[in-house]
């Protein structure tokens, strides 16, 4: 066989056991720069789902005591292993996401960056020790790992959000029960498959897929899942939080977004039109801290949409495999079908399409880079999370419409601004409603800094300290002489 060819079969992963599709219903994978079934995927039975518990819940028990030290050079080992099968991992995700090649490289870096941060902050769970209130009484808090970890994860960066909740989880000393999206699983088997060689014990860490609303109510309801993380939109996660309020559980929900960019006169156009172009076709749009609204001042208006029109122009759109090709397909024919609705619609309120608008070729999600201009700022495309390439652009005049426009939707993840003032850029930074701002610049979520997004966009945070502490629940102990 290719060694980087796609697997005809996947496997789950239940108490340290692969198993196949043998007894099981089978989802199609699909390749979207071909639309051709390259895989078949096993579906869980509530047998599969009910033993994965089992093994998060038993497993735990070592898993927990065993200290931070040895759970961190466990993920160093995993990371080393990613590292040196990151070639067929990221041949992988091309294949079943549809992003260049060298984005999928990327996301295997932001993998490793992710193992190696979590190993080393995690030996960092430092308590407190309080004055005592009488002589030879020592208070003190500690932190312990918060339980079985029920993690759910979508599409558009398979293996990094999956390897950030994993890596967060495994060094609090958690177990893990991860349902990673059906659409991209084979990228996630190797990055388990990883742990797994690296020392993971079995039932630490399993896999399943299958019928996402049945298993995520399975393991929410469970009594040994004590916390859920979960990663991906808005009408999910709110239904995912209400089953946990049910049971009392925390989550953490990293949701979708809807980022505005505030273009003022002041830039220089040619340098931040390129830096929008850059982030906004990143992965086709399709991420969550996307630039998806552009607010530009009407004084550069005019010479910031030609620029951006052009540079949108000359992307190269293709098969993530070729090695020219600057922007991939949707991953799948729901965006697709969401792209070409939002830029009708838009088109039908007003807005002037200035290049793209629609789906390219006959085979494969390819949709083209658009620009539109002149949009309403009623239209339906600056309220619902396009998560596609498509940038439309508003005009503004003053700094108080500009950020009222902004704020003026139930998301709140991120959020840009291009200016040379510091008195705007300030301004800016306190007013925004946003969970990750960038001014003059774009950052992809870095395994150090806490994400979390404010209003629809989320619930607690992931990276940083922040990430790990989700995955820990603090104890007060007060210890006198006998
Ligand atoms: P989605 O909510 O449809 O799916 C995410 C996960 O939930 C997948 O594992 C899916 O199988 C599962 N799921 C789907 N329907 C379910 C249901 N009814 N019950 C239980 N589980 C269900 O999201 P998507 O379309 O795959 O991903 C795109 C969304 O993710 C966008 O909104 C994007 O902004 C968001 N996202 C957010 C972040 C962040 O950090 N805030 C990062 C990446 C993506």
């Amino acid at each position: 066989m290719n060694d980087n060819a796609y697997p005809s079969s996947l496997e789950l992963l239940v108490a340290g056991q692969w198993r196949g599709l043998a007894g099981r219903d089978s989802l199609p994978v699909v390749n979207p720069a071909t639309q051709q079934e390259i895989g078949r995927l096993p579906v869980a039975t509530d047998a599969d789902i009910d033993e994965a518990l089992a093994a998060a819940q038993a497993a735990f028990e070592s898993w927990s005591r065993t200290s931070a030290w040895q759970r961190a050079a466990v993920l160093h080992q995993a990371a080393r292993l990613i590292d040196a099968r990151r070639d067929r991992i990221a041949h992988l995700l091309t294949l079943e996401n549809g992003k260049p090649l060298a984005d999928a490289q990327g996301e295997i870096d932001r993998v490793l960056e992710a193992l190696q941060y979590c190993a080393e902050e995690a030996k960092r769970a430092y308590g407190r020790i309080l004055p005592p209130r009488a002589p030879l009484l020592v208070q003190s808090t500690v932190k312990r790992a918060i339980g079985p970890v029920a993690a759910l994860v979508p599409w558009n960066f398979p293996v990094f959000l999956a390897a950030r909740k994993v890596a967060a989880a495994l060094a609090a000393g958690c177990t893990v029960v991860l349902k990673p999206a059906e659409e991209t699983p084979a990228a996630c088997v190797e990055l388990v498959r990883a742990f797994v060689d690296a020392g993971v014990p079995p039932g630490a860490l399993n896999l399943l897929y299958g019928v996402p609303a049945r298993i995520s109510q399975r393991l929410i309801a469970s009594p040994v899942i004590r916390k859920i993380s979960f990663t991906g939109s808005v009408p999910v996660g709110r239904l995912l939080a209400t089953q946990a309020a049910q049971h009392l559980k925390p989550c953490t929900m990293e949701l979708g977004g809807h980022a505005p960019v505030i273009v003022f006169d002041d830039v220089d156009v040619d340098k931040a039109a390129r830096a929008c172009a850059a982030f906004k076709f990143r992965n086709a749009g399709q991420v969550c801290l996307s630039p998806s609204r552009f607010y530009v001042q009407s004084g550069v208006q005019e010479a910031f949409t030609r620029r951006l029109t052009e540079l949108a122009k000359a992307l190269r759109v293709g098969d993530g495999l070729l090695p020219d090709t600057q922007m991939g397909p949707l991953q799948n024919a729901r965006r697709l079908e969401a792209a070409s609705r939002l830029v009708e619609q838009a088109h039908g309120e007003g807005a002037r399409v200035e290049t793209g608008g629609g789906r390219l070729g006959r085979q494969g999600f390819f949709f083209a880079p658009t620009v539109l201009s002149q949009v309403p700022a009623s239209a339906r495309i600056l309220a619902e999370e396009p998560f596609c390439p498509v940038a439309p652009i508003v005009g503004f005049d003053t700094f108080d419409e500009a950020i009222a426009q902004a704020n003026a939707t139930e998301f709140g993840l991120a959020a840009y601004a291009f200016t040379q003032r510091l008195d705007r850029a300030a301004e800016f930074t306190e007013r925004i409603e946003a969970g990750w701002i960038g001014v003059n610049s774009f950052t992809p979520s870095l395994s150090d800094a806490p994400i979390g997004g404010m209003k629809d966009s989320g619930l607690g945070y992931e990276g940083g300290p922040e990430g790990l502490d989700a995955y820990m629940h603090i104890r007060f102990i007060s210890q006198a002489n006998a």
